[in-house]
């Protein structure tokens, strides 16, 4: 246990080699056009626009994705979410952790969540599953002044939309420190446990908070949950992380080049001040 421990604690740097096989490796054609982004994001230039990426000058209402975008994989939160659903789904089934692993990833490729999977499948509690699963230390997450400068100097309303509970997200913003920036959290159960990407999320959460989705900005770090919001109007940024975690799907963490990703970058908070300008106390 120790050693899977250490191990899941390093992140693994993608070297330009190691990217390049990746991209051999690809039978997608618009691989090569992911790799060229992937690799063009360097410490020096953590940002990246699309040619016709929209802008922020109208945007009224700024919507933050939470895991792995308000902090990265390196903070070791979502390894311990993920870990308490394989814990779940093991005690559920009576299975061991590696067939429990397998299933769970099985539920979450064909459902969209593990969740999904267990309410359509075996009516479970979701409440249940819910406070089961975000029951880790969130005190892991250190503290970004530095993000929460650049929130909280966003013109407009602030919403954090999220595939996991209102309390993960509370005391996930709240470690951060940022979490007075945001007016409200739209979490799975206001969504009916219906998961991002799913378009009928997105409308929900229009609908309950007013928000007129071409006033509006999308922040997320994976690719496809940018589909629907830049679809119905929204600017959207995709967060990547600058070190590849080995235990999570690629696609989830890849750059994207795609029509419905406006902007890359590895820095929010660097982003958010280039859009807003550095706050008074930096730069
Ligand atoms: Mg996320």
């Amino acid at each position: 246990m120790k050693k899977l421990a250490e191990s899941r604690s390093k992140a693994y740097i993608l070297s330009p080699e190691a990217s390049r096989a990746l991209a051999a490796r690809r039978p997608d054609p618009e691989a090569d056009e992911n790799h060229r982004v992937a690799t063009a994001l360097t410490a020096d230039k953590p940002h990246l626009a699309s040619p016709k990426a929209r802008q922020f000058g109208h945007v009224e209402t700024w919507i933050f994705d939470l895991d792995n975008t308000l902090y990265s994989h390196e903070a070791l939160i979502w390894p311990q979410v993920d870990a308490r659903i394989t814990a779940y789904v093991a005690d559920m089934f009576g299975i061991d952790g590696m067939s429990a692993r397998a299933l769970q990833k099985y539920f979450y490729h064909q459902h969209g969540t593990t969740l999904k999977a267990l309410m359509d499948i075996y009516a479970i509690d979701p409440h249940a599953f819910l406070d089961f699963a975000h029951d880790i230390d969130h005190s892991l997450l250190a503290p970004n002044p530095s993000l929460g400068d650049a929130i909280g100097r966003l013109p407009g309303r602030r919403l954090i939309l999220t595939n996991g509970s209102r309390r993960h997200a509370e005391n996930v913003a709240r470690e951060l420190g940022v979490l007075d920036h945001f007016e409200d959290v739209f979490d799975i159960v206001a969504a009916d446990y219906i998961p991002k990407p799913d378009r009928r999320a997105y409308d929900m959460f229009f609908e309950k908070h007013g928000v007129d989705p071409a006033k509006a900005a999308m922040f997320e770090d994976i690719a496809k949950n940018l589909e629907a919001p830049h679809a119905a109007g929204m600017t959207t940024a995709l967060v990547v992380p600058a070190t590849i975690d080995p235990y999570r799907d690629a696609f989830e963490q890849e750059a994207v080049a795609a029509p419905h990703v406006d902007y890359v970058t590895r820095d929010l908070a660097d982003f958010l001040d280039s859009v807003v300008g550095p706050g008074p106390s930096r730069g």
